[in-house]
Parts: structure tokens; sequence; C-alpha cells
């Protein structure tokens, strides 16, 4: 068996070759994931000068990583406040005619087609959380209770609706990134400071490099520059783990479908071949990497695994996005609560409107605003989970695996041929024990998602420097 470690979008980001000298803007976006590319776009039509500045390679972030269905039957419905449903609802609705609207009036290939959604749950006491949902779902789209079934799973209520379909997501921003006309794209290019100077905003990367603009858009997904504002205990990363190949699932290949409970099921067929997650939806620290990625190796649906990854997304504690303007003239756009496909483009929609002072998305701009407050016993619940983080993995981490960790400071690898790779063992961002992920070989932040590679390099996250020690590699 050849088993990729890496999402199977990965094969679909392109090879790009961007090399701009341009460094004033009217608008610059620091992130080239979905949100950053989709804002771009609907700033394209306005005469704006734009750039874009990412640290890695376009798209190449949680976006390449997701399971990429595209429904409003969420398993985050059931968590939001009455109050707020049904304007996030009205919110996925406009998202999802955004979305089908580009893909149309563009003619973007990109696997799009129709499928039917199941939302469900095994727990006798979950079940009028979706019987709950069911008025306001139907104010929206069709839904009905069916008798969805998942081999061994014991289903004790499920909703159904056909307003549901699939997506090859990097196929569709690949087509995106062509219609940039008004974009300058920088990869590779590491913001770590931002100043204001004069009104004019200054992007500081690591390589000493300066770009100035009148606005700034943070489409970092972890808002890593915005500690005054607490986002730490705003928001909280859960992590998953996906396995892509051959199912003997007896079952229609024309749906997808999630749970809404405790530990997560999600399902959804690619070419015939399934992609099976797993996460639970506590802290990533309570969670062994290892364990989880064997769940869906061990898994009863995958009879063979051609790709195996993990995924990292923000959720905020009201579970809605976190879209506006913070401070004049700097947007954010994130917290999409691991539904990015249609939020995304809700939320660079509103961005854009923001910027070019247009009313028409600004319905959303109340229940998304990033300053909104928190509740106590949301503060509370939130810090809870840091501090369990923070703590979590510092034992003993998988010496079977090779890992040593041999310091307080240090962390340290050695791989089959006897080659071992010295890392700091805390994460640059806040501090917290970096965990080893044995199937990607990355090191992994817990607490905020960094992530670093064998050497040390940042992958993603909101960490702005390396983890390298001086001398790493033996
Ligand atoms: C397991 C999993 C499954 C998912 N499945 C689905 C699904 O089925 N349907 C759905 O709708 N959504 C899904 N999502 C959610 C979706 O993938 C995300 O919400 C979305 O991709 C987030 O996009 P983004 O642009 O905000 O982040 P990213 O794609 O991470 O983009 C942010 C970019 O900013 C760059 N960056 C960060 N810091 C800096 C810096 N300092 N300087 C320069 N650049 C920087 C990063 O390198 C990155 O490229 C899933 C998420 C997960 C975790």
């Amino acid at each position: 068996m050849n088993m990729e470690n890496k999402s199977i979008w990965s094969k679909y980001l392109k090879e790009t070759n961007f090399n701009n000298k341009e460094v004033e803007f009217d608008v610059l976006i620091i992130g080239g994931g979905i949100s950053g590319i989709l804002t771009a776009y609907y700033l394209r039509n306005s005469n704006l000068k734009i750039g874009i500045l990412e640290r890695n390679k376009l798209l190449n972030g949680i976006t390449s990583k997701m399971t990429a269905k595209v429904t409003i039957l969420q398993d985050i419905l059931t968590k939001i406040e009455d109050n707020k449903l049904d304007t996030y609802l009205k919110s996925q609705i406009d998202g999802l005619k955004l979305l089908k609207s580009n893909i149309q009036e563009e003619k973007i290939e990109c696997d799009f087609k129709d499928n039917i959604s199941y939302l469900f749950t095994t727990k006798t006491s979950n079940i009028k959380k979706i019987k709950k949902l069911k008025p306001h779902l139907d104010k929206f789209i069709k839904t009905e209770f069916s008798n969805f079934n998942l081999d061994n799973l014991d289903i004790k209520c499920s909703l159904k609706t056909n307003n549901s379909y699939e997506i090859n997501p990097i196929k569709y921003l690949n087509q995106i990134i062509k219609l940039l006309n008004n974009t300058t794209i920088y990869e590779n290019t590491n913001v770590v400071k931002v100043i204001k100077e004069n009104n004019i905003f200054i992007a500081k990367t690591n390589k000493g490099l300066e770009y100035k603009s009148k606005k700034i858009v943070f489409a970092t997904n972890y808002p890593y520059f915005l500690k005054p504002l607490l986002f730490p205990v705003k928001v909280r990363l859960e992590k998953s783990y996906i396995g892509y190949g051959n199912t003997n699932l007896k079952i229609n290949k024309n749906i997808n479908a999630i749970n809404i409970d405790k530990d997560k099921y999600s399902i959804r067929f690619y070419k015939d071949k399934l992609i099976y997650l797993t996460a639970s939806r506590l802290i990533a620290s309570k969670v062994n990497d290892t364990r989880s990625f064997d769940k869906v190796i061990n898994s009863n649906y995958l009879t063979n695994i051609d790709n195996l990854w993990s995924n990292m997304d923000i959720i905020t504690n009201d579970y809605l996005p976190i879209v506006g303007e913070l401070f004049k003239n700097m947007y954010i756009l994130t917290g999409y609560n691991t539904w990015g496909l249609l939020s995304s483009h809700i939320s660079s929609s509103i961005i854009a409107s923001l910027i070019t002072k247009n009313k028409k998305y600004l319905k959303y701009k109340e229940l998304f605003k990033p300053r909104r407050k928190l509740t106590f016993k949301k503060f509370i619940n939130s810090s809870l989970n840091i501090y369990e983080s923070m703590n979590g993995y510092i034992k003993g981490i998988i010496t079977k695996n090779k890992i040593i960790f041999y310091s307080k400071k240090e962390a340290m690898y050695v791989d089959n041929n006897g080659k071992y790779y010295i890392v700091k063992r805390k994460c640059p961002h806040l501090k917290c024990n970096l965990i080893f992920n044995s199937v990607e070989h990355t090191w992994d932040c817990p607490c905020h998602g960094s992530r670093f590679d064998l050497e040390g390099n940042l992958l993603s996250g909101p960490s702005k420097e390396d983890i390298k020690m001086q001398k790493n590699v033996k």
C-alpha cells in the first residue's frame, strides 16, 4: 500500500512563481487561504491596488486540508444561540449563492455537484437538539427526518436535505486566483509585525522587508497579532484526523454526513472513495495524536488508505465567525468553526463591502463583529481550555516513535536512518509544549495550532518564528 501523509487536495496545489516588487498598496491582505483569496476576488472591480502576503504557498494552509462539504446542515447549529441561529443560517444561504454564482459565471471546473446531506446523533439525549433545529432550517431549505444508517452506528435521529454539494476546493480557488487582475501576490513572505505610522500600515517581514498600505486585512486564520483583545480566550482549536481511500460501506456515495455528538464523525465521498474524519470536540491537548490517527487507520469504514492527514480550525466560543473592522482601516475574517467554504464567501463579501462602502452584505456585520462581548461562563470555559492545553502533552511523549524530549527546552526526533533533529520544545507563540505528529512528521502546538516541519521551519499557525536550534540536524 502506498499511502501519502498529506491531504487529497494537495496534488492540485500549483507551483507558483510570484516575484513581485510593488510595495505600496490601497489594501494589503495578509494570508493567502480561501479568506484572503476571496477578499481579493470581491475587490477585483474596485480600482484599488491590492497585495496579498502569504507566509508559505497560496492555499497551502487549512484550506488545502478540509473535507470540503458544502452544506447548511452543519454540526455547530446546535451550539449557536437560538436568537442568532436564523441570521447565521441566512448568512450560509447567501454564502452558498455566492459560491454557486462564481462557479456559474466564471465557468469554473471544480467537480462541483449536488449531493444529500445528513446531520445525525447516536445519543438519545441529543435527539431534542436535532428536532429543535428543523423549524429554523425549514425557513431556508427543505429538510426531513430520515432513517439514515451508517454501519455499526446506532443512529437515534437524523435530518436530511437535498440542498447540499461537494467540491474540489483547490481546483475552485486556482481558477479564482487567475481572475485577480488588480492583485499582486507575494509568497514565502512571513509578516512578523504590523505597525501604523501617519495613517499608513506597514507590514514587516522576517526578512526585513516592508509593505505599506492604507488598509490592511488579516486573513491569517489564527489572529496571532491580537493578544491585547484576548483572542486566545475567545477561540480554541479543534484538531481532526482524516483518511481517504476505498470503503466497504454499503451506502449511496452521493451523500455527506456529520454527527453532533462529542466524538465527531464526518464522511463524504470523492471520486467514489471515502473521506472519513474523526475528531474529539474536546480541546486538542486531550487527544493523543497517535491514538487518533489509529482510529482512522483501524476504522471499519476504510479498507485501504490512500491519504492520511490532520487539520485544525478555529472554534469561537459562540460558534460564529469573527468578521469586520477591528480598528480604523484594519479588518479581520476568521473563526469559521470548520465550516469555511460558505462562511468565507460571506465574510470576504462583508470585508469587501466595508472597504468599498457598499451596503450589500452588512446585515451580518453586527452578528459577526470581532469585538463582541464574551459572557463570563464562556470566558471561564475558554480559560480552562487554555490551561489544559498548556499542561497537556508535557509528559512522556511517544518514545516508541523514537521521539525523545531530552530537556525542558529542546525536543528531538530520530528517524529510521539514525538522523536526528533537534528543535526548540516550546512554541514561540505562547510557549506551549509542542507535540510530535507521528504521521505527518511535524511538530504541532496543541494550544493554538502552530505547526513546524522536522527541522523546525514554521509551516502554519500563529507563531511568527521557527523553532530551529542553531545546529539542529545531524
Ligand atoms: C478537519 C477540517 C475539515 C474541514 N472541512 C470543511 C468542510 O467540509 N466544509 C467547509 O465548509 N469547511 C471545512 N473546514 C473549514 C475550512 O477548511 C477553514 O475554515 C478554512 O479553510 C479557513 O481558511 P482561511 O483562509 O481562514 O485559513 P488558511 O487556509 O489557513 O489561510 C490562512 C493563510 O494565512 C497564512 N498566514 C498565517 N500567518 C501569516 C503571516 N504571519 N504572514 C503571512 N501569511 C500568514 C497561512 O500560511 C495561510 O496560508 C474544515 C476544517 C478542518 C480543520
